[in-house]
């Protein structure tokens, strides 16, 4: 059976106009990706090469660009999740109300099952200010997952974590998504973070950004743990694909 389509995109041309005293800039130009439901999509791209604001046009945040979005199934449009490179969660709110407000219809048991599942159930009623970093950018996943959304768009989610808190986030996201298996886009600038998240890598361009590859990452999950298969699938990838190295 054919693969089946959970999203398609096609970007033709995303400029920002010139503005302050800066030149127009092109970020996107030329560029289509697909997802299948059900998988995990790593893009790996330079700093500043328009993964933000490819996530933003997905995400029907910014509709200033040419191409378009077409749903696999023509009634039904994907219902998306965002987790913003910044935790953004609302100061005045505990754990459990930011939680609350994600969902249409607030429902407490999924809530607990997410907080169990990040290791946050001790800290329902903290507010934001009271997290670390790591904690803050747990909620936020859990925030997205909430709403039990069918496409999942997650910007950088980790940065600014140390290694250790960063492995643990990323494990316990990975439970999350093998509980509750929603497409995956999740954008990285770190190719030992997307080797251990992906199913398939799509490896983006400079600006204007463009695709320049798209890999499988044939690693067994069960390994993914592992540092050092990490590092021999990462070499392994440099080796193969010469083109990738340039953008890294
Ligand atoms: P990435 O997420 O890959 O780091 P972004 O999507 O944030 O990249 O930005 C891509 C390019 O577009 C950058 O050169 C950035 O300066 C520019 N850019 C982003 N947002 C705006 C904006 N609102 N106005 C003008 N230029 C922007
Ligand atoms: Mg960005």
């Amino acid at each position: 059976m054919a693969p089946m389509t959970l999203i398609q995109l096609h970007i033709a041309d995303k400029s920002y106009p010139a503005a302050g005293g800066n030149p127009p800039h092109q970020a996107i130009a030329n560029l289509s990706l697909r997802l299948q439901p059900g998988e995990f999509v790593c893009l790996v791209g330079p700093s500043g090469c328009g993964k933000t604001t490819l996530l933003n046009i997905l995400a029907g945040l910014d509709s200033d660009y040419q191409g378009n979005i077409q749903a696999g199934s023509a009634s039904h449009t994907p219902k998306i999740g965002y987790v913003f490179q910044n935790p953004r969660l609302l100061p005045w709110r505990t754990v459990q109300e930011n939680l609350e407000l994600a969902q249409y219809t607030p429902d407490l048991q999924v809530i607990d099952a997410l907080l169990a599942t990040m290791q946050l159930s001790a800290f329902r009623h903290t507010y934001p200010e009271r997290l670390s970093l790591g904690m803050s950018r747990r909620v936020a996943i859990i925030r997205a997952f909430a709403a039990n959304p069918e496409l999942l768009l997650m910007d950088e989610p980790f940065v600014s974590l140390d290694a250790p808190a960063a492995r643990q986030v990323r494990e316990l996201l990975l439970s999350l998504w093998q509980q509750r298996p929603h497409t995956v886009l999740f954008v990285t600038h770190d190719l030992r973070e997307a080797i251990a998240l992906a199913d398939r890598l799509v490896f983006t361009s400079a600006a204007p950004m463009q695709i320049v590859s798209e890999i499988l990452v044939t690693l067994p999950r069960n390994q993914r743990h592992l540092d050092e298969k990490i590092e021999d699938f990462r070499q392994h990838l440099l080796t193969q694909y010469a083109c990738i190295k340039n953008l890294l």
